[in-house]
């Protein structure tokens, strides 16, 4: 199990600077499109194993936003590579300051099972772009997928450019006593705690992308039919072990019956009237998961709001499950990650407000209103890793968007742009010449009282120059540039 010598495989290769060019890191994101368009039913097929998704909504849910994010990437990538010239400050006029982007090195991606596709790709993608080698450690609970991952990787490419790490908490552990230059991982809160604290051994800096419970406020103004028919979307997609799933509702007495009742009528247009044989009603990841839904929902005091008969343990199935809840009730503690909605009743936005911020930050937070000063009132009132307004996950969808928690449900983030920057380094450049030396004289020992003040001048207010002024100024002769400094410094 010693991971020692692939890593530093990897990092020889990072440091012949191979991985640095532009056509280096597209011909990666090519090769690894290739890759998934080649084994997309391979990959569907794992899912299917391993929490009986159906591998069209598989296509759909993990596949395709691969894709597009590949060619994202390949469209942007001259673009977001090219260093930045910056503002420049009355002591740089002459020179030029810019950030440089550097590749970070060698990458560990520790992913979850419950899209155990896209929390490898997604990430994937970013870390060759911004022209990293990564290690892939997929979840051993997807154990299908994962294996299909590693079968599959080492045909498109060597392992010192992206290799595959398979195996449970011994191997993730002995992953983590290695170095890294950089660790991202999703799955849970205390996970991330193991992971970060075997990160801080290295200095290695941890992009943590976890979860917790998502809210969703039901306002009396909602369109209740659409609301719940987006809500239980979101809620039974993957039986609820999505990291962004509706969690739970808060809504008030008055639109609580309308809404339950719509809710019902979705999923009876979902999944018929029985989930347990519809092809789009997917199953718990495991018997240690089934279980402990099951145990929570047996301390539950919630009243029943459907019926769809009774889990059950040899077949993974938990039915559809929503229950009218108080506050303290069982399943309002942790994170759900599955079938179950229990519905809060509050007496308005105001108490559903108060509520949410009684809990850890979430990953995301929904309000379903038709009123602009709600949303503003929940926008500045709530702290969320996102929000979506009238219906619930869809800003994942948004590329140009960052993605990630805030406090319990995570630290930085990634996708398009975000994920370039996180798996890069923005070094800071100033160039010089050699000319203006006499402008800067006043900084050189020794000090007097006249150099002081005059470094007072220089320095003691800021002056920025705006970028277009600092794209002028190679064409302004030096000696203009040199007479204007010595204005200023009178
Ligand atoms: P998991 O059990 O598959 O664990 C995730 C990874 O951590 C695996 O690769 C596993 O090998 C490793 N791991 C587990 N225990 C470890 C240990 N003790 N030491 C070292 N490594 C260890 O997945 P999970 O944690 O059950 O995932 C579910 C959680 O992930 C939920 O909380 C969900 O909300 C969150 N999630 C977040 C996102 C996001 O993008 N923010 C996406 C998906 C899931």
């Amino acid at each position: 199990m010693a991971y020692h010598s692939l890593i530093e495989k990897q990092r020889e290769l990072y440091k012949s600077g191979a991985t640095f060019s532009s056509e280096a890191r597209k011909n990666k994101l090519r090769r690894l499109k290739q890759m998934i368009e080649k084994h997309s039913d391979d990959l569907c097929n794992a899912v299917y194993k391993d929490l009986r998704r159906n591998p069209k909504s598989t296509v759909a849910l993990e596949i395709a936003n691969a894709l597009v994010e590949i060619d994202y990437m390949i469209d942007n990538l001259n673009e977001w590579m090219a260093p930045v010239k910056v503002s420049k400050t009355m002591l740089t006029l002459l020179d030029t300051p810019m950030i440089v982007k550097d590749p970070l090195g060698v990458c560990l991606i520790i992913s979850p099972w419950n899209y155990p596709v896209a929390m490898i790709l997604l990430p994937l993608i970013p870390a060759i772009a911004a022209g990293n080698t990564v290690v892939i450690k997929p979840s051993e609970v997807s154990a299908h997928t994962a294996k299909v991952f590693e079968e599959i990787i080492p045909q498109f490419f060597s392992e010192d450019v992206v290799a595959v790490v398979n195996g449970a908490i011994p191997e993730t552990t002995a992953l983590l006593t290695e170095r890294f230059d950089h660790i991202l991982y999703t799955g849970c809160p205390p996970v991330a705690k193991i992971v970060m604290a075997a990160a801080a051994k290295h200095l290695t800096p941890v992009t943590l992308e976890l979860g917790g419970k998502c809210p969703v406020v039901v306002e009396d103004d909602a369109d209740v039919a659409v609301t719940a028919r987006r809500i239980a979307w979101g809620k039974w997609l993957n039986v609820g072990q999505t990291c962004l799933a509706p969690d739970y509702v808060l809504v008030t007495a008055k639109t609580k019956p309308a809404l339950l009742a719509a809710f019902r009528a979705s999923l009876e247009e979902f999944y018929g009237g029985d989930p347990k044989s519809s092809k789009d009603y997917a199953r718990i990841i495991s018997q240690r998961h089934f279980d402990r839904i099951a145990g929570i929902l047996a301390k539950s005091k919630g009243v029943p709001a459907v019926d769809y008969g009774k889990p059950d343990r040899d077949d993974l199935f938990i039915p559809p499950t929503i229950l009218d809840v108080e506050r303290d009730d069982a399943f309002m503690e942790d994170e759900i990650f599955g079938p179950v909605l229990p519905v809060v009743t509050v007496s308005g936005l105001n108490d559903a407000i108060d509520y949410i911020k009684q809990g850890e930050k979430p990953l995301a937070a929904y309000l379903f209103t038709r009123s602009e000063a709600k949303v503003k009132k929940f926008l500045s009132e709530t702290s969320s890793g996102a929000v979506t307004v009238n219906d619930v996950i869809m800003h994942l969808t948004v590329d140009t968007l960052p993605f990630g928690g805030v406090g319990n449900s995570g630290m930085g983030r990634y996708r398009g742009k975000y994920g370039f920057d996180t798996f890069t380094h923005e070094k800071s450049v100033l160039k010089r010449g050699f000319f203006g030396e006499s402008l800067l004289a006043p900084r050189y020992p020794p000090m007097t009282d006249s150099k002081a003040a005059q470094m007072q001048r220089l320095t003691g207010k800021r002056i920025a120059f705006p970028r277009w002024l600092s794209f002028l100024l190679p064409s302004v002769p030096v000696v203009f540039v040199s007479v204007l400094i010595g204005i200023l410094l009178q």
